[in-house]
Protein backbone atom coordinates (compact mmCIF):
# COMPACT_ATOMS: atom_id res chain seq x y z
CA UNK A 1 0.00 0.00 0.00
CA UNK A 2 1.24 3.33 -0.84
CA UNK A 3 1.52 6.40 1.55
CA UNK A 4 -2.58 7.57 0.12
CA UNK A 5 -3.45 4.08 0.55
CA UNK A 6 -2.35 4.23 4.15
CA UNK A 7 -3.36 7.05 4.98
CA UNK A 8 -7.11 7.00 3.45
CA UNK A 9 -6.61 3.06 5.79
CA UNK A 10 -5.63 5.14 9.24
CA UNK A 11 -8.62 8.32 8.40
CA UNK A 12 -11.19 4.92 7.90
CA UNK A 13 -9.90 3.34 11.37
CA UNK A 14 -10.05 6.52 12.79
CA UNK A 15 -13.80 7.29 11.64
CA UNK A 16 -14.52 4.10 12.80
CA UNK A 17 -12.71 4.58 15.84
CA UNK A 18 -14.79 7.80 16.58
CA UNK A 19 -17.62 6.20 15.72
CA UNK A 20 -17.45 3.81 18.45
CA UNK A 21 -17.61 1.27 15.80
CA UNK A 22 -14.23 -0.22 16.50
CA UNK A 23 -13.33 -2.57 20.53
CA UNK A 24 -11.19 -1.30 22.58
CA UNK A 25 -9.04 -4.49 21.39
CA UNK A 26 -8.81 -3.29 17.77
CA UNK A 27 -8.29 0.77 18.80
CA UNK A 28 -5.20 -0.68 20.40
CA UNK A 29 -4.36 -2.69 17.58
CA UNK A 30 -5.07 0.01 15.22
CA UNK A 31 -2.62 2.21 17.29
CA UNK A 32 -1.49 4.68 16.52
CA UNK A 33 -3.62 6.33 14.01
CA UNK A 34 -3.17 10.17 14.50
CA UNK A 35 -0.41 12.13 15.53
CA UNK A 36 0.19 11.74 19.40
CA UNK A 37 0.88 14.46 21.67
CA UNK A 38 3.98 14.74 24.24
CA UNK A 39 3.88 16.94 26.79
CA UNK A 40 7.11 18.74 28.10
CA UNK A 41 6.59 20.12 31.66
CA UNK A 42 9.65 22.86 31.30
CA UNK A 43 10.65 25.11 28.66
CA UNK A 44 12.13 24.09 25.05
CA UNK A 45 15.81 23.92 24.62
CA UNK A 46 16.20 22.13 28.75
CA UNK A 47 16.89 18.66 29.76
CA UNK A 48 13.58 17.11 29.27
CA UNK A 49 12.84 18.54 26.18
CA UNK A 50 16.00 17.78 24.79
CA UNK A 51 15.89 13.85 25.64
CA UNK A 52 12.18 14.07 24.78
CA UNK A 53 13.04 15.44 21.12
CA UNK A 54 15.51 13.18 20.99
CA UNK A 55 13.73 9.45 21.49
CA UNK A 56 10.87 10.74 20.10
CA UNK A 57 12.13 11.78 16.98
CA UNK A 58 12.89 7.95 16.42
CA UNK A 59 10.02 6.52 18.02
CA UNK A 60 7.59 8.73 15.41
CA UNK A 61 9.51 6.24 12.96
CA UNK A 62 8.51 3.22 14.48
CA UNK A 63 4.84 4.21 15.31
CA UNK A 64 4.40 5.55 11.76
CA UNK A 65 3.09 8.52 13.24
CA UNK A 66 4.12 12.37 13.89
CA UNK A 67 4.78 13.25 17.74
CA UNK A 68 4.59 16.79 18.54
CA UNK A 69 5.91 18.12 21.71
CA UNK A 70 3.95 20.72 23.66
CA UNK A 71 5.88 22.51 26.11
CA UNK A 72 3.87 23.13 28.77
CA UNK A 73 5.31 25.38 31.68
CA UNK A 74 4.45 26.25 35.36
CA UNK A 75 5.10 25.35 38.95
CA UNK A 76 8.06 23.22 38.69
CA UNK A 77 6.08 20.63 36.62
CA UNK A 78 3.16 20.11 37.81
CA UNK A 79 1.29 22.23 36.47
CA UNK A 80 2.03 20.12 33.38
CA UNK A 81 1.24 17.40 34.84
CA UNK A 82 -1.60 17.58 36.29
CA UNK A 83 -3.03 18.42 33.25
CA UNK A 84 -1.60 14.95 31.23
CA UNK A 85 -3.22 13.30 34.32
CA UNK A 86 -6.55 14.43 33.25
CA UNK A 87 -6.17 13.39 29.48
CA UNK A 88 -8.46 11.38 27.77
CA UNK A 89 -6.79 7.77 28.28
CA UNK A 90 -5.96 6.64 24.48
CA UNK A 91 -2.59 7.37 24.04
CA UNK A 92 -2.41 10.08 22.40
CA UNK A 93 -1.73 12.27 25.22
CA UNK A 94 1.70 11.11 26.45
CA UNK A 95 4.11 13.46 29.39
CA UNK A 96 8.00 13.24 29.71
CA UNK A 97 8.36 13.40 33.32
CA UNK A 98 10.96 13.08 35.60
CA UNK A 99 12.69 12.83 39.18
CA UNK A 100 10.86 15.96 39.83
CA UNK A 101 7.43 15.74 38.53
CA UNK A 102 6.56 12.32 39.09
CA UNK A 103 8.39 11.61 42.84
CA UNK A 104 9.62 15.02 44.60
CA UNK A 105 6.91 16.27 44.13
CA UNK A 106 4.69 14.16 45.94
CA UNK A 107 6.26 15.54 49.32
CA UNK A 108 6.52 19.27 48.38
CA UNK A 109 3.25 19.88 47.24
CA UNK A 110 0.58 19.16 49.85
CA UNK A 111 -2.32 19.74 47.78
CA UNK A 112 -0.90 18.25 44.14
CA UNK A 113 -3.75 17.57 42.12
CA UNK A 114 -2.04 13.79 41.13
CA UNK A 115 -0.06 11.00 42.19
CA UNK A 116 2.21 9.90 40.02
CA UNK A 117 1.64 6.05 40.90
CA UNK A 118 -1.93 6.17 41.26
CA UNK A 119 -2.82 8.39 38.34
CA UNK A 120 -0.43 7.46 35.57
CA UNK A 121 1.04 4.66 33.36
CA UNK A 122 4.62 4.26 33.51
CA UNK A 123 5.09 3.75 30.04
CA UNK A 124 9.32 3.64 30.33
CA UNK A 125 12.51 5.22 31.29
CA UNK A 126 14.74 7.57 28.50
CA UNK A 127 17.64 8.39 30.33
CA UNK A 128 19.33 8.70 33.75
CA UNK A 129 20.79 12.20 33.99
CA UNK A 130 23.65 12.66 36.45
CA UNK A 131 23.54 16.13 38.57
CA UNK A 132 26.40 18.60 38.03
CA UNK A 133 27.16 22.01 40.16
CA UNK A 134 27.49 24.80 38.05
CA UNK A 135 28.38 28.20 38.10
CA UNK A 136 28.69 31.30 36.10
CA UNK A 137 32.09 31.54 33.53
CA UNK A 138 33.56 34.41 36.10
CA UNK A 139 31.52 33.24 39.66
CA UNK A 140 34.96 33.94 41.57
CA UNK A 141 35.34 30.35 43.21
CA UNK A 142 37.98 28.22 41.18
CA UNK A 143 37.06 24.87 42.53
CA UNK A 144 34.68 22.51 44.82
CA UNK A 145 36.48 23.25 48.12
CA UNK A 146 36.79 27.24 47.28
CA UNK A 147 32.89 27.52 45.97
CA UNK A 148 31.77 25.82 49.65
CA UNK A 149 33.81 28.24 51.53
CA UNK A 150 32.36 31.36 49.12
CA UNK A 151 28.63 30.19 49.83
CA UNK A 152 28.93 29.76 52.87
CA UNK A 153 30.37 33.54 53.57
CA UNK A 154 27.50 34.92 51.17
CA UNK A 155 24.72 33.24 51.78
CA UNK A 156 22.57 36.21 51.61
CA UNK A 157 23.87 37.10 48.43
CA UNK A 158 24.08 34.46 46.05
CA UNK A 159 21.73 33.30 44.41
CA UNK A 160 20.77 29.52 43.27
CA UNK A 161 18.62 29.23 39.56
CA UNK A 162 16.37 26.48 39.64
CA UNK A 163 12.80 25.61 37.44
CA UNK A 164 10.43 25.74 39.65
CA UNK A 165 9.73 24.15 43.36
CA UNK A 166 9.89 20.19 42.69
CA UNK A 167 12.38 20.60 39.73
CA UNK A 168 15.14 18.20 39.74
CA UNK A 169 17.46 21.45 39.78
CA UNK A 170 15.47 22.84 42.90
CA UNK A 171 15.35 19.78 44.38
CA UNK A 172 19.22 18.52 43.99
CA UNK A 173 20.17 22.02 44.41
CA UNK A 174 17.89 22.42 48.16
CA UNK A 175 19.71 18.97 49.01
CA UNK A 176 23.57 20.14 48.35
CA UNK A 177 22.30 23.72 50.43
CA UNK A 178 21.36 21.44 53.29
CA UNK A 179 24.76 19.95 53.52
CA UNK A 180 26.31 22.60 53.14
CA UNK A 181 24.13 24.57 55.84
CA UNK A 182 23.17 27.61 53.20
CA UNK A 183 20.35 29.40 52.35
CA UNK A 184 20.80 31.25 49.60
CA UNK A 185 18.43 33.50 46.88
CA UNK A 186 16.23 31.01 45.19
CA UNK A 187 15.65 32.20 40.97
CA UNK A 188 12.79 29.94 39.88
CA UNK A 189 12.76 30.18 35.51
CA UNK A 190 10.07 27.97 33.44
CA UNK A 191 12.77 25.03 32.83
CA UNK A 192 16.55 25.21 33.19
CA UNK A 193 16.73 25.96 29.27
CA UNK A 194 16.01 29.54 30.57
CA UNK A 195 17.91 28.82 33.62
CA UNK A 196 21.07 28.34 31.82
CA UNK A 197 20.66 31.35 29.27
CA UNK A 198 20.72 33.43 32.55
CA UNK A 199 23.97 31.47 34.22
CA UNK A 200 25.67 31.57 30.49
CA UNK A 201 24.63 35.63 30.63
CA UNK A 202 25.70 35.77 34.25
CA UNK A 203 22.74 37.22 35.63
CA UNK A 204 22.60 34.24 38.26
CA UNK A 205 25.54 32.46 40.18
CA UNK A 206 24.83 28.85 40.28
CA UNK A 207 22.78 26.08 39.44
CA UNK A 208 22.59 22.27 40.28
CA UNK A 209 21.11 20.81 36.56
CA UNK A 210 20.89 17.67 35.18
CA UNK A 211 24.07 17.15 32.52
CA UNK A 212 22.35 17.17 29.47
CA UNK A 213 21.57 20.93 30.04
CA UNK A 214 25.16 21.24 30.52
CA UNK A 215 27.57 19.36 28.33
CA UNK A 216 28.01 22.00 25.35
CA UNK A 217 28.41 24.87 27.27
CA UNK A 218 31.17 23.21 30.13
CA UNK A 219 33.07 22.08 27.06
CA UNK A 220 32.45 25.41 25.18
CA UNK A 221 33.94 27.13 28.26
CA UNK A 222 30.22 29.38 28.74
CA UNK A 223 29.78 27.94 32.38
CA UNK A 224 32.38 26.11 35.03
CA UNK A 225 31.48 22.82 36.28
CA UNK A 226 32.82 22.41 40.37
CA UNK A 227 31.77 18.55 40.23
CA UNK A 228 29.84 16.06 38.60
CA UNK A 229 27.44 14.24 41.82
CA UNK A 230 27.90 10.57 40.77
CA UNK A 231 30.23 8.05 42.03
CA UNK A 232 32.19 7.64 38.71
CA UNK A 233 33.54 10.85 36.20
CA UNK A 234 31.35 11.33 33.41
CA UNK A 235 32.71 10.30 29.85
CA UNK A 236 31.83 13.31 28.21
CA UNK A 237 33.32 15.37 30.90
CA UNK A 238 36.66 13.45 31.46
CA UNK A 239 37.84 16.92 33.03
CA UNK A 240 34.95 17.79 35.60
CA UNK A 241 35.53 15.73 39.12
CA UNK A 242 33.21 13.85 41.20
CA UNK A 243 31.90 15.57 44.10
CA UNK A 244 34.01 12.64 45.97
CA UNK A 245 37.00 13.68 44.37
CA UNK A 246 36.49 17.61 45.00
CA UNK A 247 35.82 17.35 48.30
CA UNK A 248 31.78 16.97 48.94
CA UNK A 249 31.17 12.88 49.16
CA UNK A 250 27.68 13.28 50.25
CA UNK A 251 26.35 14.97 47.69
CA UNK A 252 25.38 12.18 45.42
CA UNK A 253 22.22 13.14 42.92
CA UNK A 254 21.48 11.42 39.56
CA UNK A 255 17.66 12.49 37.94
CA UNK A 256 16.09 10.68 35.21
CA UNK A 257 13.48 11.18 32.50
CA UNK A 258 10.65 8.97 31.79
CA UNK A 259 7.11 8.69 29.20
CA UNK A 260 4.35 7.92 31.43
CA UNK A 261 0.10 7.56 29.96
CA UNK A 262 -3.07 8.63 31.72
CA UNK A 263 -4.17 5.56 34.10
CA UNK A 264 -6.23 3.25 32.01
CA UNK A 265 -4.26 3.26 28.69
CA UNK A 266 -4.65 0.55 27.18
CA UNK A 267 -1.89 -2.32 28.20
CA UNK A 268 -1.58 -3.16 24.38
CA UNK A 269 -0.98 0.28 23.94
CA UNK A 270 1.82 0.83 26.28
CA UNK A 271 3.40 -2.19 25.15
CA UNK A 272 3.51 -0.73 21.78
CA UNK A 273 4.83 2.54 23.21
CA UNK A 274 7.30 1.07 25.35
CA UNK A 275 8.66 -1.05 22.31
CA UNK A 276 9.03 1.99 20.56
CA UNK A 277 11.25 3.40 23.25
CA UNK A 278 13.54 0.10 23.34
CA UNK A 279 13.49 0.59 19.48
CA UNK A 280 14.56 4.17 20.41
CA UNK A 281 17.40 3.36 22.61
CA UNK A 282 18.97 0.65 20.64
CA UNK A 283 19.82 3.05 17.40
CA UNK A 284 22.73 4.05 17.07
CA UNK A 285 22.54 7.91 16.32
CA UNK A 286 19.65 7.82 19.31
CA UNK A 287 22.70 6.47 21.36
CA UNK A 288 25.27 8.76 20.28
CA UNK A 289 23.26 11.64 21.01
CA UNK A 290 22.14 10.44 24.35
CA UNK A 291 25.78 9.81 25.31
CA UNK A 292 27.40 12.89 23.91
CA UNK A 293 25.26 14.50 26.18
CA UNK A 294 26.43 12.68 29.03
CA UNK A 295 23.23 11.12 29.87
CA UNK A 296 23.15 7.05 31.16
CA UNK A 297 21.07 4.70 28.60
CA UNK A 298 18.90 2.50 30.89
CA UNK A 299 20.23 -1.28 30.57
CA UNK A 300 17.41 -3.67 29.48
CA UNK A 301 15.86 -4.67 32.74
CA UNK A 302 15.01 -1.21 33.35
CA UNK A 303 13.47 -0.61 30.09
CA UNK A 304 9.88 -1.97 30.88
CA UNK A 305 6.74 -0.30 32.25
CA UNK A 306 7.08 -2.49 35.38
CA UNK A 307 10.65 -1.20 36.15
CA UNK A 308 9.57 2.46 35.92
CA UNK A 309 6.54 1.64 38.47
CA UNK A 310 9.07 0.54 40.68
CA UNK A 311 11.39 3.38 40.51
CA UNK A 312 9.04 6.30 40.67
CA UNK A 313 7.30 3.91 44.19
CA UNK A 314 11.42 3.69 45.27
CA UNK A 315 12.37 7.78 44.40
CA UNK A 316 9.05 8.58 46.19
CA UNK A 317 10.40 6.91 49.10
CA UNK A 318 14.00 8.19 48.84
CA UNK A 319 13.00 11.63 48.27
CA UNK A 320 10.14 12.04 50.84
CA UNK A 321 12.21 11.94 54.12
CA UNK A 322 14.72 13.97 52.36
CA UNK A 323 13.14 16.78 51.45
CA UNK A 324 10.98 16.85 54.62
CA UNK A 325 14.55 16.78 56.61
CA UNK A 326 15.71 19.88 54.44
CA UNK A 327 12.51 22.10 55.47
N1 LIG B 1 16.06 20.08 34.39
C1 LIG B 1 14.94 20.85 34.75
C2 LIG B 1 14.60 20.63 36.18
O1 LIG B 1 15.23 21.27 36.96
C3 LIG B 1 13.77 20.87 33.92
C4 LIG B 1 14.01 21.09 32.49
O2 LIG B 1 14.06 22.23 32.02
O3 LIG B 1 14.12 20.08 31.82
O4 LIG B 1 13.71 19.90 36.56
Amino acid sequence: MNWYGRSLASAGLAALAGLGFLSAQAQAQAYPTRSITMIVPFAAGGPTDVIARIVTGHMAQTLGQSIIIENVVGAGGTTATTRASKAANDGYTLITGHMGTHAASVPLYPKLAYHPEKDFEPVGLLAGTPILILARKDFPPKDLKEFITYVKANESKVNAAHAGVGSVSNVSCELLNSILGVKPIGVPFNGTGPAMNALVGGQVDYMCDQIVNAVPQINGGTIKAYAVATAERNPSLPNVPTTAEAGLPAFQAQAWNAIFAPKGTPADVVAKLNAAIVKALDDENVRKRLLELGSVIPAAADRTPAALGTLVKNEIAKWTPVLKAVN
